[in-house]
């Protein structure tokens, strides 16, 4: 299973976070920390998510907002619930929680400084985006998650 593929939608803004759903009724409080994964076009323009995942390279909306982000199919899995990096200046989407997982870890730095002996990469810079998208994802978990694996490596 690929966690991370590119889209070709891109434009100039930092790397968020988003909480997948395929329901578009959602509150409007919670939209905007939410991309609405689609494959034909909703009833309603869906007003107020932070994106649009298309499954259906036609798609449009018509309108600047929400962005639509074509989804690679390798990353067609993503289910309601899962919780997908979005780096706009790239096109880089990475897979970062899945719902339905019991093995998600959270990569909250790259710097650390143990110089254990088996470790695979030496430290690194500290790096506030790795950290900041890890802490931004949190709250969008959901409230039952068994556990998370926190990481100090990529
Ligand atoms: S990331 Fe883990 S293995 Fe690598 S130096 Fe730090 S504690 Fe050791």
């Amino acid at each position: 299973m690929l966690l991370s593929d590119r889209t070709n939608a891109q434009w100039n803004e930092p790397p968020f976070v988003v909480r997948v759903t395929t329901d578009s009724s959602r509150p409007f409080t919670l939209r905007a920390r939410e991309a609405l994964l689609v494959k034909n076009p909703p009833p309603e323009h869906p007003l107020g998510f932070k994106v649009l995942f298309s499954l259906n390279d036609a798609l449009k909306t018509g309108l600047n907002e929400p962005r639509v982000v074509p989804l690679p199919s390798t990353l067609s899995y993503v289910q309601d619930g899962d919780i997908v990096i979005v780096r706009p200046a790239s096109g880089d989407l990475r897979v970062l929680y899945r719902k339905a997982s019991l093995h998600n870890s959270l990569m909250v730095t790259p710097a650390c400084n143990n110089l254990c002996v088996m470790c695979s990469q030496p430290p690194r810079k500290a790096d506030d985006e790795t950290f900041r998208l890890a802490w931004d994802s949190i709250p969008l978990m959901d409230i039952d998650t068994p556990g998370l694996i926190p990481l100090a490596i990529t």
